[in-house]
């Protein structure tokens, strides 16, 4: 067991609202055509997501740059952790010409944490950002990105492409921050929202709920997320992706996603996306303004 993760052998069974639909269709069977051609990565596979039936099944997918291994070793990410490839110069292309092939108006984009390169990244994102704005003008964007360790240059790198929406995840509650995302900082989080939202960019945020916080840290977290002007907040049920990975500590009922849902709204959150099976990225274009 690596340091730091809590494992369980006997994984709690899961509830009825967890259930999903098989991923069938031809929308769905298109989308995965394109993802598997043009050699992309997507974060919906990497993080085994439960919503591939319905989103990709809608024609939507959240594609994920930078090649597909991080530098960093979340306890709760499905992502592959290691010494990732060199950066490769024609993947901004290749993204932006999936996404005029899927034809969706409002497409997200994340990356693995890119630690080992010294822009963290940056360049390539903002290729990925300008390419898709050639190739598609109608098409709006939402960026899902790392903290970059806090070098505040290559952060401006990406407010400077301007995309739609900048979200960066918090993940979990300020106490549990530690055990849950082991090279991040909370409060360099909440600075990372901050500078995003003080750019004049939509910030959102994202928090997964069962990995043994309490309601009032949740709470806590929603009241840093707006000193920082995040608008848009989405809370989901963590998922255990395999037995190695931090275990499930509850799985949250979806009457307290629906009263969470309602003390965000009360705080001032524009939109509040809340639910079990709620992704970062689930129901994205319609966090657009
Ligand atoms: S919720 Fe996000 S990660 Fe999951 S399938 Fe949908 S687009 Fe992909």
């Amino acid at each position: 067991m690596e340091e730091g993760k809590s494992v369980t052998e006997n994984r709690m069974p899961k509830p009825a609202w967890l259930r999903v639909k098989l991923p069938i269709g031809q929308e769905y069977t298109k989308v995965r055509e394109i993802v598997g051609e043009h050699k992309l990565h997507t974060i919906c596979q990497s993080g085994n997501c439960p919503n591939m039936g319905e989103c990709w099944g809608a024609g939507t997918a959240t594609f994920m740059i930078l090649g597909n291994i991080c530098t960093r070793s979340c306890g709760f990410c499905n992502v592959a952790t290691g010494r990732p490839e060199a950066v490769d110069p024609f993947e901004p292309l290749r993204v932006a010409k999936s996404v005029k092939l899927m034809s969706v108006k409002h497409c997200v984009i994340t990356s693995v944490d890119r630690d080992d390169l010294k822009d963290g990244g940056a360049q390539i994102w903002v290729e990925t950002i300008q390419k898709i704005r050639e190739l598609s003008p109608g098409t709006t964007m939402e960026t899902l990105i790392p903290d970059f360790q806090g070098q505040w240059d290559n952060l401006q790198m990406l407010i400077d492409a301007r995309p739609e929406i900048i979200s960066h995840n918090l993940e979990t509650v300020r106490r549990l921050t530690k055990e849950v995302r082991i090279q991040a900082k909370y409060d360099r989080s909440l600075e990372v929202l901050a500078r995003i939202s003080g750019a004049g960019i939509p910030a959102k945020s994202g928090i997964m709920l069962g990995l043994g916080e309490t309601e009032e840290e949740v709470v806590e977290a929603m009241d840093d997320l707006r000193r920082s002007n995040v608008s848009i907040l989405t809370l989901g049920q963590y998922l255990q992706p395999t037995k190695e990975h931090l275990a499930v500590q509850e799985f949250v009922h979806p009457d307290i996603f629906a009263r969470l849902k309602e003390i965000g709204l009360s705080k001032g959150f524009r939109y509040v996306e809340s639910g079990p099976l709620v992704r970062s990225s689930y129901h994205a274009e319609k966090h657009l303004e």
